[in-house]
């Protein structure tokens, strides 16, 4: 199980876009990530990030993301973000086992 830390400035960010929320979405969508041996089990976006549902300001310095996922190397995972148009500041492996409490 990994980590993938994200983040991004208010110009940079995919929300205020559509080619680049469209280019994002696919990224880490669940068929992008099966092509890359990847399985995404959750992902978390902030509210800045999500302005135009939300009503939020863009204006925050700096917008983050959070995705889970399983795969069974590293470089998959590099893989699987490869095309992401924003900086992804760490995939952090997460040594387990785990049990989902959700
Ligand atoms: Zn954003």
């Amino acid at each position: 199980m990994f980590a993938i830390l994200h983040t991004h400035g208010p110009a940079e960010c995919p929300a205020i876009n559509e080619q680049k929320l469209s280019q994002f979405a696919d990224t880490i969508s669940d068929k992008s990530a099966e092509t890359n041996s990847v399985k995404v089990l959750n992902r978390f976006v902030d509210t800045n990030c999500t302005g135009k549902l939300t009503g939020h300001l863009f204006g925050a310095p700096i917008h983050h993301a959070v995705f889970i996922v399983e795969s069974d190397t590293k470089e998959n995972v590099q893989k699987f973000l490869n095309k992401v148009p924003c900086e992804i500041v760490s995939i952090r492996p997460l040594e387990g086992p785990w049990v989902n409490r959700s």
